[in-house]
């Protein structure tokens, strides 16, 4: 791919030459944008809109909006989009490396699957230094006894909120919530050269220098026209969703058992309890944990056959879950004793989402890579979760799937090159949205891990833009020794 020097001045004449935008609301009520070249913004405080100008096809299946302009409202030397445990460490990675930061999030906090998904455990996580180390810190500090004891692993989600919101801010990361990447823009050196968001806000123009995609999904990438994989087989079979929910009335002492930090049987044993008594969870292997005084977790619920990209399917999902926890929350009520008292503090807000697009890098991480333990001279960390395939579908049921451990596996390293995208310039990506197959993906999926690239991918973006040469144009032991 050609080098391009990416000084700001050219980057923003490419910019200015590139943009091809789809969507087209204009004014209705002003004649100023549609008579000059400025750009109308609707004004926030007025609430005023840009009404949408556009055409029904005579046979009412599509409508046509026309061009309009976009307003370019930021300009970062790295932007970040999707602020969940692979995106706060990029963006943290990149601002501590001296690269102006822009984070764009869709939800009303940071934090991703941990905190708007209510996840509450940190997993593969004891073997990572860094920003990883940083946090687990802070959130066993900052947290309860149990916290505490967990060196931070079982966590508090309103303390992670907390926690990521201060380390961002303090490191000059420009936070933007509530808005959503709905498309990116490549130069005609497929180089990404800016994004697109929709928000109440309307829809605004983002450019930057890098960009780093921890959207999860891989919806920056595919934007920019990059290929990805989904899930296994000719249907794209993807791993379950899960609904979690925050619990409270019940007695730590008494239901201990039951609570998965204490013993391995903890979750066959919750299993056994709800099924004597007439309930079948959608997941078989119920999980209870203990927070902190008497508030627990839980995750008790597999969504199957769902795609990430179906927001009807997500819809009906979220209900369905929403349902399916409170059913079994009320049933175990109904048991009485220590259960007699439960009820549900909150469930997600956001549905758990294990799997969507994996994008193609420069380097794609296999099974194979897992079984013999790959040790690679640019791995940015190693990797030791097991291969946790979530049953895909109802039949059998199983807790996982055994089928795609036969390989086995060992601890092995996650590669720089697999956090490049392979299609563009100037895109990293971080978290479940990096280069590997599904059986890799995973293992490598997990949170303790996420972090780590997080930051490899910022820091590379900061360091390129340093040095003037794309991430892919550095070694990461360039990377890591820099600054
Ligand atoms: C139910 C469930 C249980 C799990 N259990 C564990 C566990 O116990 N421990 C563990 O360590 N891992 C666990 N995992 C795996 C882990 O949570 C994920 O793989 C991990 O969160 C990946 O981190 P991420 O930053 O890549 O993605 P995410 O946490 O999904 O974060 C992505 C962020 O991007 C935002 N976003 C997405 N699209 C856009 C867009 N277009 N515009 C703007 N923002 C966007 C999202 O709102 C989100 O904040 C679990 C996952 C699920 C779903």
């Amino acid at each position: 791919m050609e080098r391009i020097e990416p000084s700001r001045r050219n980057f923003l004449q490419a910019t200015a030459g590139g943009l091809i935008v789809s969507a087209s609301l204009t004014s209705a009520d002003t004649n100023a944008a549609e008579a000059g070249p400025a750009v109308r913004v609707a004004n926030p405080l007025s609430g005023d809109v840009l009404r949408t100008r556009a055409e029904l096809s005579p046979d009412a299946q599509v409508l046509r909006e026309q061009p309009r302009e976009v307003p370019v409202v930021g300009k970062s030397d790295v932007l970040v989009c999707g602020g969940g445990p692979a995106g706060i460490a990029a963006a943290l990675a990149a601002a501590r490396a001296g690269a102006t930061v822009q984070l764009i999030e869709v939800a009303g906090c940071l934090g991703g699957v941990w905190t708007a998904g209510l996840l509450t455990k940190i997993l593969d996580s004891e073997n990572k230094s860094g920003i990883m180390a940083e946090l687990l810190r802070a959130f066993s500090e900052r947290g309860s006894a149990i916290a505490n004891q967990t060196n931070g692993t079982v966590y508090d989600p309103e303390v992670a909120k907390l926690v990521l919101e201060e380390r961002c801010l303090q490191a000059g990361v420009k936070i933007r919530l509530h808005t959503r990447l709905v498309g990116a823009v490549t130069d005609s050196h497929r180089r990404v050269i800016a994004v697109l968001t929709e928000s109440k806000s309307g829809r605004e123009a983002w450019l930057a220098e890098r960009f780093v995609d921890c959207s999860g999904d891989g919806d920056l990438a595919a934007h920019a026209g990059c290929r990805f994989d989904l899930g296994v087989g000719e249907a794209c079979e993807c791993q379950p969703m899960s609904m979690m929910a925050l619990l409270t009335g019940l007695d730590a002492d008494k239901v201990r058992p039951y609570i998965r930090e204490t013993a391995s049987s903890a979750k066959s044993l919750l299993l056994s309890l709800m099924e004597q008594h007439g309930m079948s969870p959608s997941y078989r292997g119920p999980t209870l944990r203990h927070l902190h005084s008497d508030i627990f977790s839980i995750m008790t619920n597999h969504e199957y056959g769902v795609s990430a990209f179906d927001a009807n399917a997500i819809s009906e999902a979220t209900i369905r879950a929403r349902r399916e926890v409170h059913d079994l929350v009320s049933g175990l009520r109904h048991i009485g004793g220590p259960w007699k008292n439960i009820s549900i503090v909150a469930t997600a807000e956001q549905i758990g989402v294990r799997e969507g697009r994996r994008i193609r890098g420069r380097y794609q991480i296999t099974a194979d890579d897992l079984a013999a333990g790959l040790k690679h001279e640019q791995a940015v960390c190693t990797a030791k979760f097991p291969i946790d395939v979530h049953a895909l579908n109802t039949h059998g049921n199983k807790e996982i799937s055994r089928e795609f451990k036969q390989g086995g596996h060992q601890p092995y390293d996650i590669p720089y090159p697999a956090l490049i995208a392979a299609d563009v310039d100037g895109l990293l990506l971080a978290g479940r949205c990096i280069s590997g197959d599904f059986v890799a993906h995973s293992s490598y999926r997990v949170t303790g891990n996420s972090v780590p690239m997080g930051e490899a991918a910022g820091r590379a973006a900061a360091v390129s833009i340093q040095r003037l040469v794309m991430p892919h144009e550095l070694r990461w032991s360039e990377i890591r020794s820099s600054g």
